[in-house]
C-alpha cells in the first residue's frame, strides 16, 4: 500500500502512523485505546509505537538529562541522547511532522489538526523537567505546539491530547453520519446548545423551533445560535469569522 494515499482516499488510505519519543511511553496510548480512538486503533487505522529516551542514552547511569548552562532550577533533556532517538524514529523519506509538545509553541487549533490528519501521521516528542536542549530544536528544525498557555509536568498528556483530536478526523473513526463539520471552530463559530430526552425537565423544555420539526428552521435557528454564543464568549473567533462574512 501507497504511503502516499490521503483522506480523500478512504478505501485504500494507509494506516495513519504515529512514533512518540517518552520518559514514560507506557502512557502510550492511555485512553486512546478506549472508545472510538481505541476501536479505531485495533482497526489499524492508526498505529502508534512508543520509544523510550532513555535507551539512547550512554553511560552506567543512563542520564538523558543534565543541570541548564547558565544556572538556574532544574533539568534539562540533552540534545544528544534526543538526537539519537530522533534518528532511530526517522526512517529516511519519512514525511511525517516531528513535533515537540511545548508551552512555547504554536497553539494548536482545529485548522492545524486537520492538516495533520491529512498527512502520513506524526512523530512527537514530549519534554519533561524544564524542556529539552534548544540546539536540538535549532538542529533538527522541529515544529513546536503548544494546547494551551499553562504548564504541564510533561509532554505525555499534551500529546495524548494532541492525537485523540486527530484520530476521531481520520475516515471511518466517527462513522460516515458525522463529519464533523458542524462542530466548534470548523467554521470560526461555537457550537449551538444541544437539547435531548425527556422533553420536559425541572419544567424546561427544549426551544420551540427544534420541536417543530422544520429542518429550514431549525438550521436557521442553530447558526443564530452559534453567532450569539460565539459574539458573546469568543470575541477573538467572532472577528475572525465577522470579517470573512
Ligand atoms: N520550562 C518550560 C516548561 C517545561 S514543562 C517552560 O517554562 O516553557 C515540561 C514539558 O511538558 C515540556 O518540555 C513540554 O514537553 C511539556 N508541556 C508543558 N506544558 C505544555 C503545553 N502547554 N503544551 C504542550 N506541552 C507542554
Amino acid at each position: 500500500m501507497s504511503q502516499n494515499n490521503k483522506n480523500s482516499d478512504n478505501n485504500t488510505r494507509s494506516t495513519w502512523r504515529v512514533d512518540v519519543m517518552s520518559l514514560y511511553p507506557e502512557m502510550f496510548p492511555g485512553s486512546l485505546g478506549l472508545s472510538i480512538a481505541g476501536r479505531a486503533l485495533e482497526n489499524n487505522i492508526w498505529s502508534i509505537n512508543g520509544t523510550q529516551i532513555r535507551d539512547f542514552a550512554e553511560g552506567k547511569h543512563k542520564n538523558v538529562d543534565d543541570t541548564p548552562t547558565g544556572g538556574g532550577a532544574g533539568m534539562v533533556l540533552r540534545a544528544d541522547v534526543l538526537a539519537k532517538c530522533i534518528d532511530a524514529v526517522q526512517q529516511p523519506g519519512d514525511t511525517r511532522p516531528l513535533i515537540y509538545l511545548s508551552p512555547r509553541g504554536k497553539m494548536l487549533d482545529q485548522k492545524r489538526v486537520r492538516e495533520l490528519c491529512d498527512g502520513d501521521g506524526i512523530i512527537l516528542l514530549c519534554g519533561r523537567f524544564e524542556g529539552v536542549d534548544q540546539r536540538l530544536l535549532d538542529h533538527k528544525n522541529i515544529e513546536e505546539i503548544s494546547i494551551g498557555d499553562y504548564i504541564l509536568s510533561g509532554g505525555e498528556v499534551a500529546a495524548l491530547t494532541l492525537l485523540d483530536a486527530c484520530v476521531r478526523l481520520l475516515p471511518e473513526v466517527m462513522g460516515s453520519k458525522h463529519s464533523g463539520d458542524d462542530e466548534s471552530f470548523e467554521n470560526d463559530l461555537l457550537e449551538y446548545p444541544h437539547y435531548t430526552k425527556p422533553r420536559v425537565w425541572q419544567g424546561l423544555e427544549a426551544p420551540e423551533v427544534l420541536r417543530s420539526g422544520d429542518h429550514g428552521k431549525i438550521a436557521k435557528w442553530r447558526k443564530a445560535q452559534a453567532e450569539k454564543i460565539t459574539k458573546a464568549k469568543r470575541p477573538d473567533l467572532w472577528a475572525k469569522y465577522d470579517a470573512k462574512h
